[in-house]
């Protein structure tokens, strides 16, 4: 079952959706080269805590920092570290905070400096990726027409789809029912309805989907080596059509 939110429930996650982008355009600003992904992690906990929200990934099953910092190969799940950012990076940032009981998730893929064509191209094929997704995500369309929209793109781009970490419901908690799949066969799947809210989120790597786990046990990296982009919105399902929360 996949819960849909009240009135009440969508504009308490809208306020938590703005804050956090509001939060990611303060941090934009810092990502340069010679910082570390340790004071990204620093700068984003103070900004969530002035606020008055919490960040969720915290303590989330013992994960140790506010925010998911991963580099180039790595797809998801960066421990922040005193490894500090340089020329032709690709930065993922992965952010989750709860404002008043309700959670937001958002992610991008930063260039750092001069990064090489094809993973401009991995960043840009994302991007659209995750916007092709965001609309289908609408009243009477099914679960797999948003991960179908995704799949396609990327694939017709000559990349391919993570397929071992999905997006997901979200609300109360910061994962919910239903897993959000970035591949799939269309017209199949739940059916969406309004007031469903969902983190929608592709990981793409330039090479290979096959990921393995870092010996720190949490960051997933690309088996072959090659960069990875991540983005992530946090998307309500209204009568007018998809709505980003996570937008300023
Ligand atoms: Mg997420």
């Amino acid at each position: 079952m996949i819960p849909a939110k009240s009135a009440y429930e969508l504009k308490a996650m809208r306020e938590a959706g703005v804050l956090l982008a509001r939060i990611v355009d303060k941090i934009r600003g810092k990502i340069k080269t010679g910082i570390s992904t340790e004071e990204i992690d620093k700068i984003a906990e103070e900004l969530i805590l002035r606020e008055g929200a919490l960040p969720a990934f915290k303590g989330y099953r013992g994960f140790p920092a506010s925010v998911c910092a991963s580099l180039n190969e790595e797809v998801v799940h960066g421990i922040p570290s005193g490894r500090c950012l340089k020329d032709g990076d690709l930065l993922k940032l992965d952010i989750g905070i709860s404002l008043n009981g309700f959670f937001s998730d958002y992610a991008f893929t930063f260039a750092i400096g001069n990064i090489s064509g094809r993973a401009r191209r991995l960043i840009e094929a994302t991007k659209k990726a995750l916007e092709l997704g965001i609309r289908e995500a609408k009243v009477n369309n099914r679960l797999f027409d948003i991960s179908w929209a995704i799949q396609s793109y990327v694939e017709s781009q000559g990349f391919s789809v993570v397929r071992d970490f999905v997006g997901h419901g979200i609300g109360r908690d910061m994962h919910e029912p239903p897993e959000v799949p970035n591949f799939g066969q269309p017209h199949s799947g739940p059916l969406l309805r309004e007031g469903m809210v969902l983190a929608i989120e592709p990981m793409v790597n330039a090479g290979s989907w096959q990921v393995r786990i870092s010996e720190n046990g949490w960051t997933a990296l690309a088996k072959d080596g090659l960069e990875s982009a991540h983005f992530e919105h946090t998307v309500a399902i209204t009568a007018a059509g998809p709505e980003i929360l996570t937008k300023v």
